[in-house]
């Protein structure tokens, strides 16, 4: 059990559990053309953090499980990433 998770157990007494999972966003990667003061990655144009194949295909695996409605994927910018996701963005299930 993680610090995250025994204090959600000490304040509520029990644990979080999922009902369901409507969006998974996933970041990247850090790198990107702006450098806006509100990011929350800090991503720029001097940053190279980019999200492994091997993580990709975990990440793929996850979202097949839980059958989200939606899988927003963003970085920083995904474009400049070589993982190619941005590709598929607009598939959606039916
Ligand atoms: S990822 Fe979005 S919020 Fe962050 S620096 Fe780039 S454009 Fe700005």
């Amino acid at each position: 059990m993680n610090d995250f998770d025994k204090k959600i157990r000490e304040v509520t007494g029990t644990y979080l559990k999922t009902s369901s999972i409507e969006i998974i966003q996933v970041n990247v990667g850090t790198p990107c053309d702006n450098r806006c003061v509100h990011c929350h990655i800090q991503a720029g144009p001097d940053r190279t953090e980019i999200m492994d194949s091997r993580t990709v295909h975990l990440v793929l695996r996850a979202a097949r499980n839980a059958k989200p409605k939606l899988i927003d994927i963003t970085g920083g910018a995904p474009e400049p990433t070589p993982l190619r996701l941005h590709k598929n963005r607009k598939k959606r299930r039916p």
